[in-house]
């Protein structure tokens, strides 16, 4: 067993504070990596707050992270000591269902492993990217492309493949008119990613107080939600809808902004029900669905579209002790666009 310092929550209403965790040995087929960067995903605030259920304390968050290989298992072939790495929302699955073969891993039929929290396929308690290391199958790490900074890259493994993966299959390209509602985290990351993909991007954010990052990042068109004339002015008038919003929304009123056959894709997870009125979906055709994260391979893709395209995150870069404060400002709506954890602060 190896032993890493990590940020842990104890509690659900507790503060998250320094601990040590221990890693397994790496086997034939596993990699160590000695994190650097880890990012904040409005996620982990959810889970440390078993705002999605029951969670296992204590809980080191954070399916973030980016580092470098430190040792590598005789089987390994993907990866090698000193490689740029990363690790998003998984750490494992059953790798024979239909859904892994066609490398749909987050859909994989015997439940994947998350990369904390989750119980893993040996029976241990997975625990995330806020410590100093980690060990991954080799299947389940990817490569950080040269050009992308490990820092910005960080939130590209969770915001990022979040984003691209719903942009990506319902088609956000030239002549497409994509709507983001909520410029946080995945927001930003959404704007980016369907911006470079060549679609029309409105940003749907609560006030205009960011207006001039949304059109910095890529917005053509920036509208506050706070304005009820938003609504009537945007009316049918979007192909795609991507909400990233982390509380309850009116379904209905962002409902009335597709056009025909216009999809409303929610990527973000509030923990209560939302409720829409079905009248908001067959005038027009339109669908409302979900999506979550993507596979392993989709994931590496969307790491070398950013890597062409030059994006990477918009990042605030903070100390573990500041990790508590970030929360904070999280919920209140308080990030620019996304904290990242300088992972060399935890070093006991
Ligand atoms: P975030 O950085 O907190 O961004 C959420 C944004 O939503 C905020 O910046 C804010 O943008 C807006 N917002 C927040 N509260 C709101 C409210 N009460 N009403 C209207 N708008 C509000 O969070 P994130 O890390 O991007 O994550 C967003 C959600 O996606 C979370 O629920 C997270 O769990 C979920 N998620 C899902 C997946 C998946 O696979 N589906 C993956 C990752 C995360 P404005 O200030 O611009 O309004
Ligand atoms: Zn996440
Ligand atoms: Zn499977």
């Amino acid at each position: 067993m190896l032993t890493a310092n990590a940020f842990a929550a104890t509690s659900a209403t507790g503060p998250l504070g320094p601990i040590t965790i221990e890693r397994r040995d790496p086997g034939p087929h596993d990699v160590l990596i000695d994190i650097r960067y880890c990012g904040i995903c409005h996620s982990d605030i959810h889970t440390v707050r078993e705002e999605w259920g029951e969670s296992h304390y204590p809980l080191a968050p954070g399916h973030e992270i980016t580092g470098v290989v430190a040792q590598v298992g005789d089987a390994v072939t993907k990866h090698a000591v000193g490689d740029r790495v990363g690790v998003g929302c998984m750490v494992n699955s059953c790798r024979e269902c239909a859904n892994c073969l066609a490398g749909r891993e987050q859909h994989c039929l015997n439940g994947f492993v998350g990369t904390y929290g989750s119980v893993d396929r040996d029976g241990t308690i997975t625990q995330g990217g806020y410590s100093s290391q980690v060990v991954v199958n080799e299947n389940f790490v990817l490569r950080i492309p040269e050009g992308l900074g490990l820092d910005v890259a960080a939130p590209l493994l969770c915001a990022g493949i979040t984003t691209y993966s719903p942009l990506h299959h319902w088609g956000a390209g030239p002549g497409k008119r994509v709507a983001v509602v909520g410029l946080g985290g995945l927001g930003h990351m959404a704007v980016k990613i369907a911006h470079a993909m060549g679609a029309e991007v409105s940003v749907l954010s609560q006030s205009l107080k960011k207006m001039d990052d949304g059109l910095r990042l890529g917005a053509d068109a920036y509208y506050a939600t706070s304005d009820p004339d938003t609504f009537q002015k945007l009316a049918g008038s979007f192909d795609l809808i991507v909400n990233t919003v982390s509380a309850k929304v009116d379904l209905d009123a962002y409902l009335s902004l597709l056009a025909v056959d216009g999809t409303l894709v929610n990527v973000g997870a509030p923990g209560e029900p939302l409720a829409l009125n079905v009248f908001s979906l067959i005038p027009r055709r339109r669908s409302f669905a979900g999506s979550m994260i993507g596979g392993i391979a989709e994931t590496q893709q969307m790491l070398d579209f950013c890597a062409e395209h030059g994006l990477g995150a918009e990042i605030e870069t903070i100390p573990a002790e500041k990790i508590n404060e970030a929360y904070e400002r999280v919920l209140s709506s308080d990030v620019r666009y996304r904290f990242v954890i300088d992972i060399a602060t935890l070093a006991g």
